[in-house]
């Protein structure tokens, strides 16, 4: 189902499907066999630089960004979310825009609260494309879906802050091109309980931060992209590089994740929906036990309740991005805690589908449908975990009809 949002959005749309198919989707096997083949797996296939020149030169960059100077799209959530979810289609396809995260939930973060040095030393160069970032929150020591957890110290010391912590999953840390994270510790644990956190700029080559490994996702370490563990041992940085106000970064934290949520979840919507069309074209190509696999009624009821899930995530999704675009975080926030139940496991399961009716192939390396099983599977916890959404949400619904 295509829905219409508004004549920007749907011209634009049509030039980013007319990308996708032209530049993105060819690009994807050498992008791969890079990383297969490459003396380093850490380094980046130079198919995606190519990528992001050809998307800069047609005016397909920055498109996330709703109003930053000259850079900002101006388009709104619901805007921006059709075009999300045909990136999404591609592993690849986000980064080709410079619409990928973490970088577009840490350039909202740097346009929205950052100092105008702040801007200029670290926000240009990602809207141009030419370092990346991380968002480092999650410990081994806590349960970090509770971000008041968090025990990184970040501890003033006369024009310095200096931050001792350990991290993990940090996407994107072990990039060659990141050069910059944004770090969340508390400066103040006698605070208030959501007061006590901040969010500081740590450029990644500051003696003192140790990219320690990658951890794996399913076995996968996700290069050149990657999620590492960091160790962050007596880091100076200028007390300049806080970011807002000491204690404010609980608060920048939840700003952070309201379009990051909307983004995620159709990105996710584009993964079903490839997987989807692939399974469609798979099962009508094949033959087993005198049939094609696509004339078997279990397939064919797996692939109508995949474009039943897939159409309702989609309108919910939307309707999500309207909500925020009309009212505050909070005003949505039970909406978007609704998608973020609803679309990741909607995604996993679809593709799932599709794997079952690709056979072996559909868990190997020749088609994208194992790599974007354990994105769909991720995104269940990033952004906050899947359980703690329906927690705070029923509980909300509780006070709301019986409280
Ligand atoms: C591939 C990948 C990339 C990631 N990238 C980043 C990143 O870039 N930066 C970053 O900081 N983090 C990142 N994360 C970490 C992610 O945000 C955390 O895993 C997530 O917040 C959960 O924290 P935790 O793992 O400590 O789980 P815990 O907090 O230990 O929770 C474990 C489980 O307990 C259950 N639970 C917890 N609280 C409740 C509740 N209130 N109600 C019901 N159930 C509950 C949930 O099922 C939850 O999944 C990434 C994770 C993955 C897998």
């Amino acid at each position: 189902m295509t829905v219409s949002v508004s004549a920007r959005s749907d011209e634009l749309r049509a030039r980013v499907e007319a990308f996708m198919n032209e530049h993105v989707y060819p690009a994807e096997e050498i992008y791969n066999t890079h990383i297969d083949t490459a003396a380093d797996r850490w380094t980046i296939p130079p198919i995606m630089e190519e990528l992001k020149e050809k998307a800069k030169a047609e005016g397909l960059w920055n498109l996330f960004l709703a109003e930053f100077d000259q850079y900002g799209s101006g388009l709104s959530n619901q805007e921006y979310a059709p075009l999300s979810e045909t990136m999404g289609r591609s592993l690849i396809g986000s980064e080709a825009f410079n619409c990928s995260a973490p970088d577009t939930g840490n350039m909202e973060v740097l346009a929205r609260y950052g100092t105008d040095a702040q801007k200029e030393e670290w926000l240009l160069p990602l809207l141009e494309g030419k370092i990346r970032s991380a968002f480092a929150m999650t410990e081994p020591a806590v349960a970090s879906s509770d971000a008041t957890n968090i025990q990184t110290e970040i501890k003033r010391d006369g024009g310095d802050y200096i931050i001792n912590g350990h991290k993990w999953w940090i996407s994107g840390a072990p990039d060659p091109r990141c050069k910059i994270m944004i770090v969340m510790g508390k400066t103040d644990p006698n605070a208030p309980r959501h007061q006590q956190q901040s969010q500081i700029l740590v450029p990644k080559d500051t003696p003192g931060v140790t990219i320690v490994r990658p951890m794996k996702v399913f076995g996968s370490d996700d290069a050149p992209h990657g999620h590492a563990e960091v160790r962050l041992d007596n880091v100076r940085v200028p007390a300049s590089n806080l970011i807002g106000e000491e204690g404010s970064g609980f608060a920048i934290a939840q700003g952070r994740l309201g379009p990051g949520r909307i983004h995620h979840c159709m990105r996710l919507i584009g993964c079903a929906q490839r997987a989807l069309e692939m399974m469609c074209q798979r099962v009508e190509s094949r033959v087993a036990f005198g049939k094609k696999i696509s004339e078997q009624g279990s397939i064919r009821e797996d692939i109508a309740k995949s474009s039943c899930d897939i159409d309702q995530a989609r309108l919910l999704t939307l309707k999500a991005a309207e909500k925020m675009d009309n009212g505050t975080y909070k005003d949505a926030k039970d909406i978007i805690a609704q998608i973020k139940i609803v679309a990741p496991s909607m995604a996993q399961t679809v593709i799932d589908r599709a794997i079952q009716a690709h056979g072996a192939m559909g868990l190997s390396q020749d088609t994208f449908l194992a790599e974007a099983f354990a994105y769909a599977r991720t995104v269940r916890f990033a952004d906050g975990p899947d359980q703690v959404h329906m927690n705070s949400l029923g509980k909300q619904l509780i006070q709301r009809y019986a409280g």
